[in-house]
């Protein structure tokens, strides 16, 4: 293994229930140690379930979003440290559906990491441009600034942060990047991070958008990706454990 983990790590959205999520869970506990780590993204209501379901095992667990304050009248938001008491390592931050569909600015996507830090979870920091962007010739000026938002952050992460690069275009369309441009875009990533000054060789980059069974060993064995965010396909096991096997 290099200097990086790799890591597929599913994000459920806001899908599950009690009753169905047990087999999954269980499958996901009983997911045979590979080269890489799998962790899984639960909706806050679950967070206990996949606790119970996942202590002691080798993967891990955490939440889809962050709020960026550590208390207080900020109802309905979710603090890092209650995050913590339900045993969850991960979070993610700045999905590009809370991007669209809450309004997040990067700043704030930043300090939402920030948070996520400061209470010791790996922050999942998502990052990617829209279809017009990519169209435009935008993609990697779009991904750029996502990156110059949170540098503060990466640099206090000295690599502890887990990147997401996320076409917006890729995510639950069924359309994915060819591991080519995939590829492209994260060695972007990656010098990136050497130019903001973080640990650019250390920081794990996944990439996120219609991975499948049948792609992901392609895209994983590109050099500078590091694994898989999965949305669809991290709800079937089988299909999540077909791609953890293919890091
Ligand atoms: C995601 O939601 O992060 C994602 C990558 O979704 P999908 O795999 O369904 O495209």
């Amino acid at each position: 293994m290099g200097l990086r983990n790799r890591w597929v790590i599913g994000n459920w959205k806001m899908n599950g229930s009690l009753a169905g999520n047990a087999a999954l869970l269980g499958a996901v506990a009983a997911a045979p140690s590979g080269v890489g780590k799998l962790g899984v993204c639960v909706p806050f209501p679950f967070l206990g379930q996949a606790q119970s379901a996942l202590a002691g095992g080798a993967a891990v667990w955490g939440g889809q979003d962050v709020s960026e304050h550590a208390s207080g009248a900020y109802t309905g938001q979710v603090s890092a440290a209650m995050l913590v008491e339900f045993g969850a390592s991960l979070v993610l931050v700045g999905h590009s559906e809370r991007r669209q569909y809450n309004a997040e600015t990067s700043d704030l996507v930043a300090r939402k990491a920030s948070a996520a830090l400061n209470a010791g979870v790996t922050p999942v920091i998502c990052v990617g441009e829209t279809l017009a962007e990519r169209e435009d010739g935008h993609a990697e000026a779009v991904v750029g600034q996502q990156l110059s938002a949170c540098r503060e952050v990466l640099l206090r992460a000295q690599g502890a942060a887990i990147l997401a690069y996320e076409p917006v275009w890729a995510i639950g369309t069924g359309k994915t990047a060819t591991p080519a441009e995939a590829q492209a875009m994260h060695a972007f990533i990656r010098a990136t991070l050497r130019v903001l000054g973080a640990e650019a060789d250390a920081t794990s980059i996944l990439y996120g958008g219609s991975v499948k069974a049948g792609n992901a060993r392609e895209l994983f064995s590109q050099a500078d990706i590091d694994g898989g965010l999965i949305g669809g396909a991290s709800l079937v096991a089988a299909d999540f454990l077909a791609i953890a096997a293919a890091l």
